[in-house]
């Protein structure tokens, strides 16, 4: 019952969320937004963002004992618009940060430190000197990185929450480049190397103010039983730690973000709910109350609340392939176009009035802007014909997608709107000019080359 009352929301959310796209999309071309002279914007769900936030929160609600205290961090690097963390600071999410320039993203957004935690596997002593006299939580990567907390913590005091990130070594899921708990992976200190584990718990005698353990083992590709499994084993080594500290000296476990987006469909599958009973099953211990938590979700809040909507400049014919040359490429959608097989991506059609298109369904690419042959958004895509003056939507690119502008061909950032029902939008970030561009490329050097150093 409580499943098919589950499955029941989980289709309104859905639906609910395609309705609202659509309005904005035919909203957008009303309002000039979108057309001729801005061909391509990214828009953002506000109302899905908050759905999103709530879901979180309640998922841990609902295993987590009474009075736990549950920081979830936004992973910044997935959506880094500072309007953004302050939708969801409002809506009770910290940040997690992983530079200087996260951590200013998340401060301007007026995010308190002790709603910040600092993660970066590359952290400088100035970095690591500021987070401390903040009091933003930081998990040191490696024994390089915690001798350096050594040295500041002989000379200050600080509130900052402090702990080590280990890599439980899982395994890894279907993307390599995104899985963190291989057992060569980059990230933390390997706990199945020989003596690691035994390091860090001697890491955490020898250092009173070691209080938290990290982990972040999911991620796009990733099923969420080796996620589980990398809690488990984090969750076993804080238990160990404590049992030999004999006392609570790990008092918070830092379990990561990572949970798996669908890309195929409005579902979202899997549910937050559904990874927090899996974790409250795998491991009861870890929300009886002893234990204070962090997540840090980025994807699963953002992506599938975003959509790039881009013009058809052209539509063509190419070796009897229909072919539409919109503006969105490789310029907002690194990832697809470097590795379609990865991370494919659904694509909308709208025509030029920015209605939903339909039609009889043609085999076609979906082609961006920049001057290379792979640049295309889809490839081989059977779907409602694009013509010229349509509008091609790249669905679920709320999250690593229009937020992670990669400047080829000196392509500008497109503006990003966030809406609400009823056709209003508020400007997020401004379309970047053409000037910034020449500005943001050694404009004011012009002669920096040729006359003499
Ligand atoms: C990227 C990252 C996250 C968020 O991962 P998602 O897949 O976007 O949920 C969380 N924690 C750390 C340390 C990360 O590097």
């Amino acid at each position: 019952m409580g499943a098919h009352f589950a499955e029941e929301e989980a289709r309104d959310f859905a639906a609910g969320r395609a309705a609202r796209r659509d309005e904005a999309v035919r909203a957008a071309v009303e309002q000039g937004l979108l057309g001729p002279d801005s061909p391509i914007v990214g828009l953002l769900d506000v109302t899905g963002i908050r759905e999103s936030a709530a879901q979180l929160r309640a998922a841990f609600d609902a295993v987590t004992a009474p009075g736990t205290p549950v920081l979830h961090a936004f992973a910044v690097k997935a959506t880094p618009l500072v309007p953004v963390l302050r939708l969801l600071h409002q809506e009770g999410i910290g940040a997690e940060v992983a530079s200087p320039g996260e951590l200013a993203l998340a401060r301007a957004a007026g995010l308190p430190a002790e709603r910040t935690v600092l993660d970066s596997p590359a952290k400088t002593p100035a970095e690591l000197r500021e987070a401390l006299s903040l009091g933003i939580a930081v998990n040191a990567d490696n024994p390089q990185e915690l001798a350096r907390l050594d040295a500041l913590m002989r000379s200050r005091t600080s509130r900052s929450p402090l702990g080590i990130r280990v890599n439980p070594q899982v395994g890894g899921g279907s993307i390599e480049a995104l899985s963190t708990a291989t057992a060569t992976s980059k990230f933390g200190v390997a706990l199945r190397d020989e003596g690691a584990r035994e390091w860090v718990v001697q890491a955490y005698l020898d250092r009173p103010w070691l209080t938290r353990l990290h982990a972040h083992t999911g991620s796009q590709g990733i099923p969420l039983s080796l996620m589980v499994q990398g809690v488990t084993e984090t969750y076993g080594l804080a238990e160990e730690i404590n049992r030999r500290a004999g006392r609570q000296q790990v008092d918070t476990l830092d379990i990561g973000g990572g949970l798996p987006v669908n890309f195929a469909s409005d579902a979202t599958t899997p549910t937050y709910a559904q990874y927090a009973r899996m974790l409250a099953e795998a491991v009861p211990g870890l929300f009886d109350g002893r234990y204070g938590l962090v997540t840090e979700f980025g994807r699963s809040l953002l992506a599938k609340h975003g959509t790039v909507v881009a013009r058809v400049e052209y539509a063509k014919t190419s070796g009897g392939r229909a072919v539409a040359v919109t503006h969105a490429g490789v310029q907002v959608a690194a990832r697809t176009v470097y590795a379609p097989g990865s991370w494919p991506l659904r694509i909308a059609a709208y025509d030029a009035k920015g209605r939903v298109k339909d039609g009889p369904v043609v085999v076609q690419d979906v082609a961006g802007p920049a001057c290379f042959a792979g640049d295309l958004l889809a490839e081989g895509r059977s779907m409602p014909l694009l013509e010229q003056g349509d509008y091609a939507a790249a669905l679920d690119t709320g999250a690593y997608y229009f937020a992670h502008h990669y400047a080829y061909n000196s392509l500008v950032r497109p503006a990003v709107y966030g809406f609400w029902p009823g056709g209003r939008f508020a400007v997020v970030r401004q379309a970047q000019t053409v000037a910034e561009v020449v500005a943001e490329s050694g404009g004011a050097r012009a002669d920096g080359l040729t006359g003499s150093p």
